[in-house]
C-alpha cells in the first residue's frame, strides 16, 4: 500500500511563502486561507471525517494550472480538485490538508456544441442544470443523460467518477460516453487523450469526437477520484432528443419481484432507464419523515423510460414492455403497471421531481446528512442483496432506502441503500455508520463493487482484491503522481 504519509508541508516553505505564491499565480481574490472560507470544503454529507485545507484557490485557466502543479510537485504540497463536492463519498475532503482547486467558480464554460457529431465540449466546472438549459436554449435536438444529483453537480465530475444516469439502461456507466479529455499530470505537462490528440498546443474544437482506436490513456484518469491529474477539458457524447417519451411504472408485492423486471425488461432493449426504489424511498419522496412499509402495500416501484422517434416505434416498443411485464406475472410474480403522470397527479407532483431530471430531489439532500453504499452489482444476486439489506435496515431501525438501476440493456446492476440522516445529532452519525459498514460487508460478499468509495471502504476492498491488480494499481499511482500530491489518501494512497 502507499505509504500513508504524516504530512508536514510547511517543514520546507513556509505557509507564508505558499501564500504569496499562490496570489502570484491566482490573484490575491482568487486565493482564501480564512477559515471562514475553508470551513465549507472540510466536510460533505457523508459521515467521513472531517478534515481543512490549508487554502482554496479559484482557477481561471489551464496556464495557472500548470504553475500551480509545479510549484506544488516541487514542495509535496496535496492537491484536491473539487467542483461541487456532491460525490457523497468524502472524495474532496482534504485528508492530508494542502490546496482545494475550485473547478466550480470559473472554469465553468461549455467550449463548443457540436451538433454534427453530438458531443459536448467542457470545462470541469459545468454543472448539469446548466448543460440542460443550454441544449434547450441552442441546440433543442440534442439531450444529455441525468442523475438524480441535484442540478448544481458536475457533469465532468460525474463521467470521470463512472456515474449511472437516466440513459444508463441504453448507455451504461457514462465513463463510457467520454470522447476525450485534457489533463495536467505532476510534472506540469498537458496531455490530450482521445481524437483531439493531434497537434502541438490546441486543439481544434471540432476534434473531440472519439476516444479510440489509439492505446486507450483515459483508464489512467476515470475513476481515480482526482488522484492522477486535473481534468481540464472534457468532451461528453450527446444524443438525439427524441420526439416521442414516457415513463412507465411498475409497481411490485413480493420483496425480491423486482429484481426479475430490472433484468427482463433491460435486456429487451426498448428502455432508456430503469430505476427501481424501494417503496420507503416512495414515501420519502412525498415527504413522510420515517417511512415504513405497512402489510400489504407493494415493496418496490419500478420508473421504466421509453422514448422513440415516431409514434410507431414508441408504440412497438410499449408492446414489448408491456409482454415481458405479462410473462413476469405469467411466471407467479406480481406487478402492476400504472401510468406515472397519473400516479403523480395523484399521490404527489412531487414525483415528477424524480422523472423531469435533472432536479433537486429535496428529500435526499434536506437532511444535513447522506450517505451510502453506492454499487455496481452482479445482476443475478440482487434477489439476495434485496433480502440481506433489507433486515439489516430493520435490524439497526432504519428506513429500507434501497436504490437500483439496469445498466447497459442489464449486463449489470447498480445497487445502492440509501441513509439521510442529521448529522450534527449527537452519536447519529455513528449509528447510521454501523449500519452502513455491515450493509458494504455483505454487499462485497456478494460480489458488489463500490464506487465513488471513500478511504473506509477501499481499506475493506483492499483486504479482497487480487495482489496483482493492487501492485498494478499502486505502481501506476507511483508513476503517475511520485510525490503523492494528486487528493492523496483516497483509495488509501
Ligand atoms: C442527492 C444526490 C443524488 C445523486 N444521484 C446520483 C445518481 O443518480 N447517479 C450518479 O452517477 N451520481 C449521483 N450523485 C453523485 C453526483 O452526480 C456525482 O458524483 C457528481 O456529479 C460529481 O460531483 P461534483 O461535480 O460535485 O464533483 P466533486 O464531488 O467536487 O468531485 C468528484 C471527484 O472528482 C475529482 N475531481 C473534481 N474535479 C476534477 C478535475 N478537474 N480533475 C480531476 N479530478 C477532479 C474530485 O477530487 C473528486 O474525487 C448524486 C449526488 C447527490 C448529492
Amino acid at each position: 500500500m502507499t505509504s500513508i504519509k504524516e504530512r508536514k508541508i510547511y517543514d520546507n516553505i513556509s505557509k507564508e511563502e505558499v501564500k504569496a505564491r499562490l496570489r502570484e499565480i491566482f490573484g490575491a481574490s482568487n486565493v482564501s486561507e480564512k477559515q471562514v472560507d475553508l470551513y465549507s470544503y472540510s466536510y460533505d454529507m457523508t459521515e467521513c471525517a472531517q478534515h481543512m485545507p490549508d487554502f482554496v484557490v479559484i482557477p481561471e485557466n489551464k496556464e495557472q494550472l500548470v504553475e500551480l502543479v509545479k510549484f506544488c510537485n516541487n514542495h509535496v504540497i496535496p492537491i484536491v480538485p473539487y467542483i461541487s463536492g456532491n460525490n457523497v463519498g468524502g472524495l474532496t475532503i482534504p485528508e492530508q490538508g494542502g490546496i482545494i482547486v475550485d473547478f466550480g467558480k470559473k472554469m465553468n464554460k461549455i467550449i463548443h456544441v457540436d451538433d454534427n457529431m453530438m458531443y459536448a465540449l467542457l470545462e470541469p466546472g459545468v454543472t448539469f442544470g446548466q448543460l440542460e438549459k443550454y441544449l434547450e436554449e441552442h441546440f433543442p435536438n440534442l439531450c444529455y443523460s441525468y442523475p438524480f444529483a441535484p442540478p448544481y453537480a458536475g457533469v465532468v465530475g460525474n463521467v470521470i467518477l463512472s456515474g449511472m444516469n437516466n440513459m444508463s439502461c441504453k448507455l451504461g456507466s457514462m465513463g463510457d460516453s467520454i470522447n476525450g479529455i485534457e489533463v495536467i499530470t505532476a510534472d506540469g505537462e498537458i496531455a490530450r487523450i482521445g481524437s483531439c490528440f493531434y497537434g502541438k498546443n490546441e486543439a481544434d474544437v471540432k476534434s473531440w469526437w472519439s476516444r479510440y482506436p489509439m492505446p486507450d490513456l483515459m483508464g489512467l484518469f476515470i475513476n481515480w477520484q482526482g488522484m492522477t491529474g486535473l481534468v481540464t477539458k472534457c468532451a461528453v457524447q450527446l444524443w438525439p432528443k427524441p420526439k416521442f417519451k414516457k415513463i412507465f411504472l411498475a409497481v411490485t408485492f413480493g420483496l425480491t419481484d423486482v429484481a426479475s423486471i430490472l433484468r427482463e425488461a433491460g435486456r429487451t432493449d426498448v428502455a432508456d432507464d430503469i430505476s427501481a426504489v424501494s417503496v420507503e424511498v416512495v414515501k420519502m419522496s412525498v415527504e413522510v419523515p420515517e417511512p415504513i412499509k405497512y402489510p400489504g402495500e407493494p415493496d418496490f416501484a419500478a420508473l421504466m423510460v421509453i422514448s422513440a422517434k415516431t409514434k410507431n416505434q414508441f408504440e412497438a416498443k410499449k408492446e414489448i414492455l408491456v409482454e415481458t411485464i405479462d410473462y413476469l406475472n405469467k411466471k407467479g410474480k406480481n406487478i402492476l403497471l400504472a401510468d406515472v403522470d397519473e400516479f403523480s397527479r395523484l399521490f404527489s407532483l412531487r414525483v415528477r421531481c424524480y422523472l423531469d431530471l435533472p432536479a433537486a430531489l429535496l428529500s435526499l439532500v434536506e437532511y444535513s446528512g447522506l450517505t451510502w453504499f453506492g454499487s455496481y452489482a452482479p445482476s443475478h444476486k440482487l434477489e439476495e442483496l434485496i433480502e440481506k439489506v433489507d433486515k439489516i435496515f430493520h435490524k439497526h431501525e432504519i428506513p429500507s432506502f434501497i436504490y437500483m438501476k439496469s445498466m447497459k440493456s442489464s449486463h449489470y446492476s447498480i445497487f445502492r441503500p440509501i441513509m439521510r440522516y442529521m448529522k450534527f445529532k449527537e452519536g447519529e452519525e455513528e449509528r447510521y455508520h454501523a449500519c452502513l459498514e455491515e450493509i458494504t460487508d455483505t454487499c462485497i460478499d456478494l460480489g458488489c463493487i463500490p464506487y465513488k468509495t471513500p478511504a473506509w471502504m477501499t481499506t475493506k476492498l483492499r483486504e479482497k482484491i487480487n495482489p496483482g491488480w493492487l501492485n498494478l494499481f499502486e505502481k501506476i499511482k507511483n508513476c503517475l503522481d511520485p510525490n503523492n500530491i494528486f487528493n492523496p489518501g483516497r483509495w488509501n494512497t
